[in-house]
């Protein structure tokens, strides 16, 4: 429980609308994706960073955690507070300051919506490829927080690689500025990268520069639909060793696509084993051939058929079902369990292959869906936490799938970061010498450790 005292400066910071503390309040700001229920005892909203710098000096002097919010889309229980600690949102701080399409830099607040950011500048013929690859609001600032990447990373790599320098409050109050808004700085330590991933726990990112780049002059998008999903990740794989390099390349099986169907009404066959989704880009000629080039592969690696999206309607359907596609399979069972898979591209299809049989001696509807493009998608595995067997089982399919992917060279674990449900595969995989040296690192930020204390990275 927090001290009226302490509320009550917190008023003092950011104005009386600026604090909420009531429960009822409360509830909306609480969970994220993994929980929906969390503990939160108050929630404040600085309007600007002078604002954020003053709080977080607030809390170092009083001893009191600290939580950055942006929408509490992460999956990862980043955004989710514990009883004693101070959610701080940035809401408020939602502002698009500068475009400069000369400059190819946008300076953005960290509360700005990334679906909006897109918008705003595709409106200019500008493009800024980082993204999420779901349907759910996340902000600009989250997206640092979790290192997003997106559905194009395969081509154009995700948000470590566009954020140029960026302001941050300091758990000690003060401002950092770091890295330039300049498209090179090449000068000192990389601090901008150092923060892309840190989950808020070592300061509140106030201020982004962000790298753009001209929006392609065409972008085709092509379904091709396979029996199995095997024969799916294969083609993908062959695609770009034929040097197709698509914008966008991103496999669903069918139980995916069944949820997507039943949440909207999915564009697709409904007797498909599975899809790949493609996006080719760049000037037009290129985007044609390249297009034709996929469309071939999956020809030859047995797809049955595949077609290109023609309106602008048809292409927003296809990316706006592959978007869907977590929030479908989480209602079609009281909860689900979410992994993330990594493997070298070319053993995708071997994984897969096995999954579908693991799925057969198991009879339970595990989904596989994402970016098969990069070696890297998601099983969601259904099950009812009130049901004992269950529950042993999704524990024998996710040891399974461990040996499996560690067998294959590959990683099963946190996608960008290393949230509060992750400590055992931390523990696992990280030397000690490192967790030591990350452990220092995170004390020379934040000497009171009050930033999101109970992530550890
Ligand atoms: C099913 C699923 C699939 C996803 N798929 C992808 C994917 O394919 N690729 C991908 O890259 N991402 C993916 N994401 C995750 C996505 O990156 C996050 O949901 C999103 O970026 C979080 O944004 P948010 O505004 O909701 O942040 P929040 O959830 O509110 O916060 C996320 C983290 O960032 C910290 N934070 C927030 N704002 C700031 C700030 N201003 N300064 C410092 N720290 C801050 C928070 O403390 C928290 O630790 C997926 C998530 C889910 C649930």
């Amino acid at each position: 429980m927090l001290s009226p005292t302490l509320i009550s400066q917190l008023r003092s910071i950011v104005g009386p609308d600026g604090v909420i503390d009531g429960a009822e309040d409360l509830l909306v700001h609480a969970g994220d994706a993994a929980e929906a229920d969390a503990h939160t005892d108050v929630l404040v909203h600085p309007g600007t960073g002078e604002e954020t710098a003053e709080i977080l000096a607030l809390a170092a002097k009083e001893g009191v955690p600290v939580v950055p919010r942006g929408s509490g889309t992460g999956p990862s229980r980043g955004s989710m507070a514990r009883e004693g600690e101070i959610v701080l949102s940035t809401a408020r701080m939602n502002r698009i300051r500068s475009v400069s399409a000369e400059d190819l830099i946008a300076v953005v607040e960290p509360g700005v919506r990334t679906e909006d950011f897109h918008r705003h500048v595709e409106e200019m013929g500008l493009f800024y490829p980082p993204g999420i690859a779901m349907d759910r609001p996340a902000t600009l600032g989250g997206n640092v927080g979790e290192s997003t990447r997106g559905l194009r990373a395969i081509k154009y790599g995700g948000t470590r690689n566009f954020l140029m320098g960026m302001k941050v409050a300091l758990p000690t109050g003060e401002i950092l500025q770091t890295g330039a808004r300049t498209l090179k700085c090449v000068t000192g330590y990389d601090l901008p990268r150092l923060f892309t991933g840190s989950m808020g726990t070592l300061g509140v990112a106030t201020e982004l520069y962000l790298k753009l780049l001209p929006l392609p002059e065409s972008r085709i998008t092509t379904v091709a639909v396979f029996n199995r999903a095997r024969d799916a990740a294969e083609a993908a794989a062959r695609m770009l060793e034929a040097g197709v390099t698509p914008s966008i390349l991103e496999l669903m099986d069918r139980t995916a696509l069944r949820a997507v169907d039943k949440k909207t009404g999915a564009p697709f066959p409904r007797d498909a084993g599975a899809l790949l989704l493609i996006e080719t880009d760049g000037v037009f000629g290129t985007a044609e051939s390249q297009a034709a080039r996929a469309t071939s592969v999956c020809h030859d690696s047995g797809a049955g058929e595949v077609r290109r999206a023609s309106t602008a309607h048809a292409v927003e359907e296809i990316w706006g079902a592959r978007k869907a596609a977590f929030s479908a399979l989480a209602e079609i069972s009281p909860a689900t369990v979410l992994e993330d898979v990594r493997v070298p591209r070319s053993k995708v299809g071997d994984l897969v292959g096995s999954l579908r049989a693991l799925v057969e001696i198991e009879g339970v509807a595990l989904a596989v869906f994402g970016h098969v493009g990069e070696g890297r998608f998601y099983t969601v595995i259904p099950v009812n936490p009130a049901i004992e067997e269950e529950i042993e089982r999704t524990e024998r399919i996710v040891a399974r799938l461990s040996e499996e992917v560690c067998s294959l060279g590959g990683q099963l674990g946190p996608e960008r970061s290393v949230g509060v449900g992750d400590r055992t595969f931390l523990d696992r995989n990280t030397p000690p010498e490192k967790l030591e040296l990350v452990t220092r690192l995170k004390k020379a930020f934040d000497p009171k450790a009050i930033m999101n204390p109970k992530v550890r990275l």
